[in-house]
């Protein structure tokens, strides 16, 4: 059949994380940062770096798609910020040829937003729902017919005189992404034709990712400087970006604007981000449970509580890449501190066998 061009239109704006990397950002900042990013983003799988299961499997089902006429399964995406959730929607509506109206749980505040969001979309559109897993239930419950027989109900008017009445949907695509599958209903996975998790990157495909970014930007890097930057990134293209944005300026102040390893690594020390990817929040995170628990367990809260920062922020932005990195173990009494992470601190790491919980035994 027919497809339209690509086309986004964004619906009510999505709610953003803030950005790891710069210690303050004002929302201007924010704003330039939002259109740098979007600049970078890969519209084709054959720009989209890395997460080659994902990427592999979800191919075929887009041309599968494609050649059958028929509408894309709904997808879920999840994983940490900044790992390409959004970028894949993206490419996905791109490669359709089909038009991707943007979104987010909490933008979505009420029934009303939800009906005239899904009355909106046409036949085969792309709905991407960022952030899913923070949708209001009411509006959740109303999603599950959308979802699935491409129904919505509606009341109109009021009281004795309200009628209810049900309208047939476009088939559409629901794409949603949360960096916190835990929170998310059971009937709302079930609706999901798969989910799909994203990895931290690996090395050489965060060197490939600051290289094309720095190629798109107009920026000489060499590769040790790309490499650098690409090691100090925590496995996340969005932070690899930042990165490179704020390396460029001393390699254009400092130097002749070539980044080199020599460049990178010093402009990153001085930016507080360490040669394992660590800012301060997670150097602090770190800290607090190594000095203030006693290495732990410790629970989060009380780590959030000591830190004066948002449980939330914890879980969904330091504690994934500081776990994958082997700096702390989750047990059943709280999270752990591990040999690795009292090293990386400079501190001894304490002699005896600590029991934070099952398997945490050995941890020094
Ligand atoms: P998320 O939605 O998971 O928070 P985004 O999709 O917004 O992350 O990705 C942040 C930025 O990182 C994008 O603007 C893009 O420039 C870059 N990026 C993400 N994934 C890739 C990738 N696989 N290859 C190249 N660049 C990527």
């Amino acid at each position: 059949m027919a497809r339209k061009p690509h086309r986004e239109s964004t619906a009510p704006p999505a709610e953003t994380t803030a950005p790891r990397g710069d210690s303050a950002i004002t929302p201007v900042e924010q704003e330039h940062e939002g259109i740098y990013q979007a600049a970078l983003r890969p519209q084709r799988f054959g720009d989209y770096i890395g997460q080659r299961e994902v990427i592999d499997n979800v191919k075929v089902s887009v041309l599968a798609a494609k050649k059958g006429g028929w509408a894309l399964d709904h997808f879920l995406f999840a994983g940490p910020p900044g790992l390409g959730k959004t970028t894949l929607a993206h490419v996905i509506a791109n490669e359709l040829g089909a038009d991707l109206h943007v979104t987010s749980g909490p933008a979505i505040d009420h029934k009303g937003m939800l009906a005239s969001l899904l009355t909106s979309l046409g036949e085969h559109d792309v709905l991407f729902i960022d952030e899913i897993h923070r949708l209001n239930p009411v509006v959740e419950e109303n999603l599950y017919p959308a979802m699935e027989d491409f129904k919505f109900d509606l009341f109109i008017g009021d009281g004795p005189h309200a009628k209810a009445i049900t309208m047939t949907l476009p088939r559409f695509t629901l794409l949603g992404a949360t960096t916190r599958m835990g929170l998310l209903s059971s009937p709302l996975l079930d609706r999901f034709g798969f989910h799909w998790q994203l990895r931290f990157y690996e090395l050489d495909d965060m060197t490939a990712i600051v290289k094309r970014s720095a190629q798109l930007i107009e920026v000489a890097v060499d590769d040790n400087g790309a490499a650098e930057i690409a090691r100090r990134s925590r496995g996340t293209p969005r932070i690899a970006n930042r990165l490179l944005r704020r390396v460029r300026d001393f390699a254009s102040v400092e130097g002749d604007g070539l980044i080199t390893r020599k460049i990178a690594a010093s402009a990153l020390d001085r930016l507080s981000v360490d040669h394992a990817g660590l800012d301060a929040l997670d150097r602090a995170y770190l800290l607090t449970v190594v000095e203030r628990f006693d290495g732990g367990p410790a629970g989060i809260d009380a780590i959030a509580a000591s830190l004066s920062e948002q449980r939330g922020t914890l879980e969904d932005v330091v504690e994934p890449f500081l776990l994958q990195a082997g700096f702390i173990a989750r047990t059943s009494r709280g999270r752990v501190a591990t040999a690795a992470a009292f090293r990386h601190l400079g501190l001894p790491v304490p002699g005896r066998s600590r029991s934070g919980g099952s398997a945490q035994g050995t941890l020094f």
